[in-house]
């Protein structure tokens, strides 16, 4: 019996063991996924708690419900990889031999990287909305929050959804705006970027939102500390940016035990061949997700349209056979920005967003790169499909390559 060992049941590990097992013979291939948390989380659903949009229960769910019949969920700490011997070890002492390896243990916010972040201070004038407990106290906090100036910061690129503090600070204007204190609230958005976003249009559009809600930028910050005694942050260059209330995105880092199994970058995201998701050093050993090292954005979209593409050349692959499907780095994402509406973006490796429709040239029913109530309603709809087609390994009519069809190409940046 072959084994195929998946370690992380979060949504790439998932979509990839119910799409693989119809796929691969019971009786030659055994599927086992690890993961140390028995709850699945649907973290898109984080940024509303905060807002009281969605309740704490509305975004978990049982792994053990998620997982198809025939593959086999062991919960446990994965401790290391042992490449050389094609062997894992679990936290426990739990040992797993493998012929194939998928790593989808994805990213997650490290507060402990930044000086001050991880202090006394946390839960109370610093919080964040990249975890469940966190953006639950952010709800009770800015439930009856009496105003002040509100800072929201990335601490460094790359985060898990780069567009979720934006969408973050959008809220937070409707926010205030619906309880009557907006004028008794300053808004600062700092991020190490040079603009609001990554790419010159998205980045151009999404600044004239921010100036729009009077939310202040400060561009090109590299965060060192947070200064506890102050209310401060302070960035490598000396400038200081003071708050009374912090929303921070701290550094997202892969699992540790990539690290101590030699197969990951300086934040611990495996490094793996772009187009195959393949280890750059090991034959039998991919990863899926966040947990990649791939150029793209890591966002659950990605996971969907990368776990498409690998089906295929996983099964070419174990055959002996050159893979032949090559990802292009396709993401998309919904963006909120408050009042009933948002935007998408629509973009690879290659392509930058532009504006335009989605998934229908010039119908949509999505626009590119413009607030809509149907870009809100697809963003809402997102948390139905995520559990009933995503997860199952369902097919979305959405093809995993991007497509150039309905994309305006006349705002493209110079
Ligand atoms: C606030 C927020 C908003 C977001 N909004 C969007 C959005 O609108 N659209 C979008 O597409 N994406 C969004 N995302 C990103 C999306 O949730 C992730 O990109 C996606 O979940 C990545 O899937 P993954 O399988 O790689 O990792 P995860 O789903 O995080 O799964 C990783 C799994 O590995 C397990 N694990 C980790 N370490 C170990 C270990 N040592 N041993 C055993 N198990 C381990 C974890 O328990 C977890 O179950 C958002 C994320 C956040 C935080």
């Amino acid at each position: 019996m072959k084994q195929l060992l998946v370690l992380g049941a979060g949504t790439a590990g998932t979509m990839a063991v119910n799409k693989l097992r119809p796929h691969l013979d019971d009786d030659e291939w055994k599927i086992t996924v690890v993961d140390s948390n028995p709850e699945h989380h649907y973290q898109p659903g984080y940024l509303f708690i905060p807002f009281g949009g969605y309740q704490p229960d509305e975004v978990v769910k049982p792994k053990s419900q998620l997982i198809s019949d025939g593959v086999e969920l062991v919960m446990g700490e994965v401790d290391i990889v042992k490449p050389d011997e094609s062997q894992v070890v679990l936290a426990d002492g739990t040992e797993f031999e493998y012929d194939q390896l998928i790593i989808a243990t994805g990213t997650h916010p490290r507060r402990d990287q930044t000086e001050g972040l991880d202090s006394d201070q946390y839960g109370i004038s610093i919080h964040d909305f990249y975890t469940l407990e966190g953006a639950t106290r952010l709800a009770e906090v800015l439930a009856d929050w009496p105003g002040g100036r509100l800072v929201t910061n990335i601490v460094e690129m790359p985060i898990k959804c780069p567009v979720a503090p934006l969408e973050f600070v959008f809220l937070a204007d409707a926010f205030f705006t619906e309880r009557g204190i907006r004028d008794k609230v300053e808004l600062v958005y700092v991020t190490p970027l040079d603009g609001a976003f990554t790419k010159p249009v998205a980045a151009q559009h999404l600044g004239d939102m921010l100036d729009q809600r009077n939310i202040a930028l400060e561009a090109d910050f590299m965060t060192m500390e947070a200064d506890g005694e102050r209310n401060t942050l302070v960035s490598y260059d000396e400038r200081e940016i003071p708050y009374d209330l912090l929303v921070t995105v701290p550094v997202n880092m892969g699992a540790e035990f990539v690290d101590r199994s030699g197969l990951g970058d300086e934040l611990n995201h495996v490094e793996v061949d772009k187009h195959t998701f393949l280890s750059v050093d090991h034959e039998n050993i991919f990863a899926l997700g966040d947990a990649s090292n791939i150029p793209t954005s890591k966002a659950g979209s990605v996971a969907h349209f990368a776990v498409d593409v690998f089906i295929d050349n996983f099964l070419q692959h174990i055959e002996g056979r050159p893979m032949t499907g090559q990802f292009d780095g396709h993401a998309n994402c919904f963006i909120e920005s408050g009042k009933g509406k948002a935007l998408l973006i629509d973009f690879n490796y290659d392509v930058e967003p532009l504006p335009g429709k989605y998934p229908l040239p010039g119908i949509g029913p999505f626009s590119l790169l413009k607030e809509t109530e149907a870009n809100h309603w697809g963003k809402l709809m997102f948390k139905w499909t995520y559990w009933n087609v995503l997860l199952p390994g369902r097919e979305l009519p959405l093809p995993a390559q991007m497509s150039m069809a309905g994309k305006t190409l006349a705002r493209t940046a110079p």
